[in-house]
């Protein structure tokens, strides 16, 4: 019995860290959006973002204004919504 207790502890562990990987997943996500604002530029609102670094396993996303070079990054891929 004893081993089934462990086998559920670990098995409850694994299911509660999968589901804060799609919680963290989805909250950055939607700040994503927040951020990208439909491509447009939050600074100067004339520039759209464009793509300059960034996309390596567990790096972030790295977009640029090409009016005012007002820089943002991402968690994940913004070009993909
Ligand atoms: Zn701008």
């Amino acid at each position: 019995m004893r081993v089934l207790e462990q086998i559920g502890y670990y098995f409850c562990a694994v299911i509660i860290l999968i589901l804060l990987g799609f919680g963290y997943y989805f909250i950055c996500s939607k700040i994503d959006i927040i951020v990208w604002n439909n491509g447009i530029c939050s600074q100067c609102q004339e520039g759209h973002y464009h793509f300059i670094n960034g996309g390596g396993y567990g790096s972030r996303y790295y977009y640029q204004c090409d009016n005012c070079d007002y820089a943002i990054s991402f968690a994940t891929c913004p070009q993909h919504k």
